[in-house]
Order: structure tokens, then sequence, then C-alpha cells
């Protein structure tokens, strides 16, 4: 592309890409935020992330996603063959081998055609060493209602060897999310940070041997990149609907 004359020095800076890991622009690195030592998990994470979302420069998945250590992103709009080669493998061990296959669960709440499992419900007819010490977490990471576009158009290939799981309602109306309580950033990007990454944190709660720990690290994690963040934005103005006009 021609380089515009009308980019400020500022504006170039901002557009910077911070080359020390976070991959975010250098004027908001988050890289002091990733922890040396990674969050350590049993369960393997993969976020679906709908193109849409690697759009936000400011999303904290991706930054998160690097404080795991078994944490893996995958960007598409649709799960099938030859879009992760770990979870081809996956699926094919399933279909050839199904007693030793690696137990994958994926995280979308129930609904009438797609009933899911309670989380804790499936850990308890799942205790057992092997499979807890093999398990794949899959999130999608995207607006509400792309997610539910993203998980319908995956169900062909999820199905074949995946179990739709769900958190306990009693999660949702426990009180608010950290972002209403703490932070009034409820729109864009931070919505789906919401819904992605705090929701991961509760499932692993249930899922690790160390849950409760593993989930205080990482809401705190996402709490202070949040704080951090905020810190940088200018406030939202509020929307402002256009009035009809009035028929003449
Ligand atoms: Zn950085």
């Amino acid at each position: 592309m021609e380089s515009n004359p009308t980019i400020t020095v500022a504006d170039k800076l901002r557009r910077r890409i911070c080359p020390n890991g976070c991959d975010r622009p250098i004027n908001v690195c988050l890289c002091h935020k990733i922890p040396r030592q990674k969050i350590a998990t049993k369960t393997k994470i993969i976020i679906i992330q709908h193109p849409h979302e690697t759009r936000h420069k400011l999303a904290t998945v991706p930054v998160l996603a690097k404080c795991l250590d078994n944490c893996e992103i995958v960007v598409g709009r649709r799960l099938r063959n030859t879009i992760s080669p770990f979870l081809d493998s996956i699926c094919a061990d399933a279909v050839s081998n199904p007693q030793n296959a690696r137990r994958v669960v994926f995280l979308f709440p129930g609904a009438k055609a797609m009933p899911s499992v309670d989380i804790e419900e499936w850990k308890s007819l799942h205790a057992d060493d092997n499979v807890m010490s093999n398990l794949v977490l899959v999130a999608f990471d995207a607006t509400w209602k792309h997610a539910k576009e993203m998980v319908q158009s995956s169900l062909p290939f999820l199905s074949k060897f995946a179990t739709q799981v769900s958190l306990p309602i009693s999660v949702e109306v426990d009180g608010p999310t950290i972002f209403s309580s703490e932070l009034t950033l409820r729109k864009e990007p931070f919505s789906g940070c919401k819904s992605t990454i705090e929701a991961i944190a509760r499932c692993l709660r249930v899922l690790e041997p160390n849950g409760d720990d593993t989930e205080s690290r990482l809401i705190e994690l996402l709490r202070d990149m949040v704080k951090f963040q905020a810190s940088f934005l200018k406030p939202m103005k509020p929307r402002v609907k256009l009035l009809k006009k009035s028929k003449a």
C-alpha cells in the first residue's frame, strides 16, 4: 500500500505491532502481564476464533491464550476436516480406535435441537485419571450470534468425537461478570473476552485437579489486563438514536 501523507507519527506508533510476543500495537503492549511461568493445565484448550474477532486490535483473548501453556487458537468460521491437524487426528482416532481416543468437550449452552451435558455432571461420569489427563476443551470466541452459527455449522465434524457441555446456570446468575461489576466495559471487544475467557476459567475450575487455583489465576489476569487496557480507552460515547422525521 502507498503511504498516506496524513498519517502522523503517533498513528504510525499505534499501528506498530509489538515484536516481543503479545502481538498487540506497541502502545498497548501487554507483554509485562504475561506470566513467565505460564498457567499449566492438563486440559488442552482450543479456542476457535471467528475471523471478525481477529480484527479487534485490543482483544484480550489472544494474550490470555499466551498465558496458558496448553492453549491453541484456531481462526475460522466453521470446524471441519483440515482446519486443525490436532482435531483431525483426534477425529480419526475416534473413528478407528474409540476406546483410546482423547475425549473432547466443546462448550456451548444447550438448546432443544442441541442438548448439552452440565459440565459437572460430565465430569462425574468421566472421573477417570486417563480421561481427565488427556482431555481437550474446545471453546468459541465470537459474538453470541456468530458463535451460534459457528457451532451449528461445525456440528457435522464436531459431533463425530466431541460432547457438548455447558456451565451450570447458577454460574450465570450467581452475579454479574467481572465486566459489568467492576468495569463498565460491556461492549466489544470486551463482551467477547467475557464469554470466552471467563467461561474457560469456569470450566477449568471443574475439569482441572487444581481447578480453583487455575480459575482464579486466569480471572485475575483477565481483570488485570482489562484494567490496564481501560486506562487507554476514551470513554465511550452513548449512541445517539436518530429521531424519525415526523411526517409533514
Ligand atoms: Zn508486547
